[in-house]
């Protein structure tokens, strides 16, 4: 057992402001921990409990409280997490259940994560725990859709902001990533630890040849594959606006710096055929769909029409 927070790159004022505030007794409530996807927050966050149970600060790592703190199930914090795109008011009973049982740690942990997808019947539930947490518990929700959360919540919660990782705190978390990786992950550790598999390799193939022929058949079909599957949707994205970005400035600007600089030419050629602004509204139209549970393959379909429109 080691010191979880040793284990996470980046965010070093943040953890300095946390930590000493868990040193000084004056640690938050209730908190959302916001920024990008895949940058390390929730991590962070389960990190907090082994930090506020440690008599030591920073933590040491191997008393009896941070061996107890690999154990699972874990008596200092309880994960929320959605089920099937959601986080439902059964749910929020394990938190009450959770708060009833007595503990002898001084620090206990509600983490909810990805908490946009709160369903609003399970937000109001937590409403009143959120505002006034027992003694010694924290309430943290982590998310990357800050303006998604109820404005209920937000007003009872400290905001912690979290930012993209640098590209060379990336390339040490990831072994093996190339530059224009990096770049092209946007500091997410998640979505760059896919980009050098062979297997999100062609995800990132079949998603922008989409792009180019969305009303093909075999295209279309490969495609509609691939995005009934909720655990790709952040991946194929990712793909779709890096690369319309792309096909935007290669417009605007010629020379300037691409993050698809391994197909440059593809770019080119889709920025010269296609109404960039047009298509641009056509994938923001996706996320509010897709955040609204609209079925994934009309999604599709109509993004593959406006997409030719
Ligand atoms: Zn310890």
């Amino acid at each position: 057992m080691a010191r979880q927070l040793d284990s996470v790159l980046g965010h070093n004022k943040t953890i300095e402001k946390l930590t000493s505030s868990i040193a000084t007794g004056s640690l938050f409530t209730s908190a959302i921990f916001t920024g990008p996807e895949g940058v390390g927050k929730k991590k962070v966050a389960i990190s907090l409990s082994q930090e506020a149970n440690c008599a030591r600060s920073p933590a040491c790592g191997h008393c009896a409280e941070c061996v107890r703190f690999s154990m699972i199930p874990n008596e200092g914090y309880l994960l929320l997490e959605p089920e099937n795109g959601k986080i439902k008011i059964e749910q929020v009973r394990d938190v009450i259940d959770y708060l009833s049982l007595r503990s002898r740690l001084k620090d206990r942990f509600i983490i909810i994560n990805e908490a946009e997808k709160l369903t609003p019947q399970a937000a109001n539930a937590l409403l009143k725990s959120i505002e006034e947490p027992p003694q010694g518990v924290h309430f943290i929700l982590v998310t990357s859709n800050l303006a998604m959360l109820l404005p209920t919540i937000r007003s009872r919660c400290q905001v912690v902001s979290f930012s993209a990782l640098s590209t060379d705190d990336l390339k040490k978390m990831v072994p093996g990533l190339e530059d224009w990786q990096a770049e092209w992950s946007f500091g997410r550790v998640t979505l760059a630890q896919k980009i050098i598999e062979d297997e999100w390799q062609q995800l990132r193939k079949t998603s922008i040849n989409f792009l180019h022929r969305p009303l093909d058949g075999n295209i279309f079909a490969n495609m509609a594959r691939e995005f009934s599957d909720n655990s790709k949707f952040e991946y194929i994205f990712h793909t779709w606006m890096t690369y319309l970005r792309d096909a935007m400035v290669s417009h605007a600007r010629p020379h300037q710096h691409l993050y698809n600089r391994d197909i440059e030419s593809y770019v080119h050629k889709f920025a010269d055929h296609r109404n960039l602004q047009k298509n641009q509204e056509a994938l923001f139209t996706v996320t509010s769909d897709y955040l609204g549970n609209v079925d994934k393959n009309l999604i599709l379909e109509n993004l593959a029409l406006a997409l030719e429109s």
